[in-house]
């Protein structure tokens, strides 16, 4: 089912006329309202009357994550917060969070994305949306709400977490969709298989929407065999509203991008110049109808491609393949937002160790590993791991502490972690490669 036809199925020539039309109203309102854009323009020597089309996009300056945390908290709004209805903010573990802000339209909008998606699984009168994202300042639980809303749909506004009434109300209540991470939507299958009280038989589940997290096909499987449903990749992020930015559709063969809301670019990381059609790149995002906080040219760190061709379902919006992994190095393990530069720090605490590492993280059993190859230096280091004890327990410890994750470390003599005169390559991370 397609939420809006009108929009969804738009050519090619009227969506790049629409995506003209708002590109010239927000490179203004950026121009006029938000002094951080008026700098970068002016920087580069460009002016909003320069953009006359979207193919002058390129024009523009971008956005990084750092940007974002600089402007904090409100430095890129660009109306007052008389206008504004709702913040939210990504749980960053480092540094600042990133916040974005809504106007009325904005929140309508956000929902209308949502909705598309849900649309393609068919949720609307009748059904009962179990949205099992963390509600919060998170986006995840209150933009699935909204779009349930939007199509008609019952919202059991549960949260995430408690597993065993998640399975009873599921089972109680005869929920029909289910909006989760796919991680947890997996933890959710297992306790079902477990249960003594609730049988896969008993639920109504039909279709569920996946995301905050990347997911393989492999994944896909094991969630569609184990919940007996059809399971939909919701693709977002906080920086362009939340999820729905793009979802799956009925013929899950890549997630179509709402371009007229949210315009898709793929550039080379190094160059930043654009690939050719087609090319693997990092994804970046150009806000089309945000008023709270519009944003140019949003460097994601995503590594995929954009597909052009025509969808069997109808749609003509562009469809993403699936993400690579990111242009940085920052790995989202159980959960846990990590960056490798984190450990090295923890690293060059301890005198007994070299700053040298690597970290290899892969999912087994469905939950993610993470092991830390280090090295002790000459003078502490013995092949006996009764010996290596003693210095594993402080380092391990600090590790929780500051990163928030148990690693599993493993002791390599001195001089066998591999030394690399350009950019070291500290992590293997299998994850994202396995289908
Ligand atoms: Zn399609």
């Amino acid at each position: 089912m397609i939420h809006n036809p009108e929009i969804e199925c738009m050519s090619r020539e009227d969506m790049r006329k629409l995506q003209s039309e708002r590109l010239i109203k927000t490179v203004k309102t950026c121009y006029d309202k938000v002094p951080f854009y008026r700098r970068k323009m002016d920087e580069l020597g460009v002016k909003p009357e320069d953009i006359k089309s979207i193919d002058d996009i390129n024009k523009l300056p971008f956005t990084t994550k750092h940007d974002l945390r600089d402007e904090y908290p409100f430095g890129l709004q660009a109306v007052p917060m008389t206008d504004v209805r709702r913040i939210h903010a990504s749980s960053g573990t480092t540094g600042k969070p990133v916040v974005d802000t809504y106007t009325d339209n904005d929140i309508a909008n956000w929902s209308e994305g949502v909705a598309r998606v849900l649309a393609a699984g068919n949720v609307g009168h009748g059904d009962i949306v179990q949205v099992a994202y963390g509600y919060g300042l998170f986006t995840g639980g209150l933009g699935a709400h909204d779009g349930a809303n939007k199509r008609g749909a019952v919202q059991l506004p549960i949260s995430a977490g408690n597993s065993e009434k998640q399975i009873m109300l599921m089972k109680d209540f005869g929920t029909s969709v289910l909006c989760c991470t796919p991680s947890y939507a997996l933890h959710l299958a297992e306790c079902i298989e477990k249960s003594d009280k609730v049988n896969i038989e008993d639920l109504k589940l039909r279709v569920g929407f996946f995301g905050a997290e990347p997911w393989t096909e492999g994944m896909r499987k094991e969630l569609e065999d184990k919940l007996r449903i059809k399971a939909i990749d919701i693709y977002g992020l906080t920086e362009m509203s939340g999820p729905g930015v793009g979802g799956e559709c009925e013929c899950q063969n890549g997630t179509h991008l709402w371009e007229d809301m949210f315009f898709p670019e793929i550039i080379n990381p190094d160059t930043l110049e654009p690939v050719a059609p087609g090319e693997f790149g990092e994804l970046v995002f150009t806000s089309l109808c945000k008023e709270a906080m519009p944003i140019l040219r949003y460097r994601t760190r995503d590594l995929t491609r954009l597909i052009y061709e025509p969808c069997k379902c109808g749609r003509t919006a562009v469809r993403m393949d699936r993400i690579l992994g990111r242009s940085d190095d920052m790995m989202i393990i159980r959960g846990v937002n990590v960056f490798p530069s984190q450990i090295e720090t923890v690293l060059t605490e301890f005198p007994t160790y070299t700053p040298y590492y690597f970290i290899t993280v892969d999912r087994k059993n469905n939950e993610d590993t993470f092991d830390l190859d280090v090295e002790l230096r000459e003078e502490f280091y013995s092949p006996n791991p009764a010996k290596q004890m003693p210095f594993i327990k402080p380092l391990y410890d600090r590790i929780v502490s500051l990163v928030g994750i148990k690693p599993n470390i493993h002791i390599l003599p001195p001089g066998s972690i591999e030394r690399s005169t350009g950019k070291a390559k500290h992590v293997n991370d299998k994850r994202v490669f396995k289908n």
